[in-house]
């Protein structure tokens, strides 16, 4: 595609004018790190490309870089095949990245490092509670909260855990939540989140032995040095859980945006019972990306009509805050202007 041309010509037009009103915060344009962090657990949809080409003009309209990182520790969840797919997706939308793929997989032990050093600091602590046995001691949580963890094994320390396997009770390690940290979200602004009610103590090593989300995207984040994360809003509660730990990891954290998601008509985030939205069917069915990137551009106010453009032609129209707050409903009409019938 000539993507190294182009995109020298979009870092020039960007960095002649360095003093841009349209910089929604004060960094320099030469320290945004950006990424895109596809998980292989599905295949990837139309939402899914939303986040990711937000994600992607954030860092590039600002000069900055893109770092790509395949999320694949969830095994079991993890689709044979998917990983490369979704590569294919990206490059296919007119995405790139810098340097090669960071894979989860592969960074097995720089994910124990970090869980050695809480156990140093007693930040964590084994749980050998089943999902029922949560259920059971929890509370009825409060609508839309998450059941908290009632800290039945927080009188254990570290130094527990070898009597504990010596037993075979499998167990899970648990970070201690010792306040909720306040956070502006680049896009959603201040953000509140009571931890103790909402989750409480949370896993940062599953049973299986493999660390959990919220420890591995940290310890990935911090060692590619992004800068700057761009994902979906149904992560914010992810995000104080997260600053708790570049705290106790003594890690400089980034700065957090999160979008809205795309939904289906009946409001709810998009999933197999609104059609196929995979971006590997559009393709399959002759939908230029190019005309994909002009709706998913329309639907974030930067263009009035959804017409034909790439990643690269939207860099000087990119305004985080041009993007409305509320959800993105993905219809079977909207789908059709760009000559998709599901
Ligand atoms: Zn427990």
């Amino acid at each position: 595609m000539g993507g190294e041309p182009a995109r020298n010509d979009a870092a020039k037009q960007v960095n002649a004018q360095p003093q841009r009103r349209g910089c929604y915060h004060g960094r320099m344009s030469t320290t945004t790190t950006g990424r895109l962090a596809p998980s292989p657990t599905g295949a990837q949809h139309v939402g899914n490309a939303r986040t990711y080409l937000i994600a992607w003009l954030s860092a590039r309209a600002r000069g900055g870089t893109v770092k790509l990182r395949i999320e694949d520790i969830d095994s079991p969840r993890i689709k044979p095949g998917a990983a490369d797919e979704a590569v294919s997706d990206l490059r296919w939308l007119g995405l790139d990245w810098d340097g090669p793929p960071a894979v989860q997989t592969a960074r097995l032990p720089h994910y124990t490092a970090a869980l050695e050093e809480l156990k140093r600091q007693e930040r964590v602590y084994p749980c050998t509670c089943t999902r029922s046995d949560i259920a059971a001691a929890a509370s009825a949580p409060h609508a839309g909260d998450e059941i908290a963890y009632p800290g039945t094994c927080a009188h254990r320390r570290a130094t527990d855990a070898p009597a504990l396997a010596a037993a075979g009770k499998p167990f899970a390690w648990r970070f201690r939540v010792t306040d909720d940290p306040v956070y502006t979200d680049l896009f959603a602004g201040e953000q509140r989140i009571d931890l103790k009610r909402s989750g409480g103590d949370f896993v940062v090593w599953k049973n299986a032995g493999t660390p959990a989300y919220q420890l591995a995207v940290v310890v990935d984040d911090a060692a590619t040095g992004v800068t700057e994360v761009i994902r979906g809003d149904d992560l914010i509660p992810s995000t104080p859980r997260q600053l708790l730990l570049y705290d106790a990891l003594g890690l400089t954290s980034p700065e957090f945006g999160h979008v809205p998601l795309v939904v289906g008509e009946d409001g709810r985030r998009l999933a197999k019972r609104h059609g196929d939205t995979r971006l590997s069917a559009l393709r399959a069915a002759g939908v230029a990306p190019e005309s994909l990137v002009g709706l998913l551009a329309w639907s974030c106010g930067w263009l009035r009509e959804p017409e034909s453009v790439t990643p690269r032609d939207l860099l000087p129209r990119f305004h985080l805050s041009a993007i409305p707050p509320q959800p993105f409903v993905l219809t079977a009409e909207v789908l059709k202007r760009i000559g998709y019938a599901g």
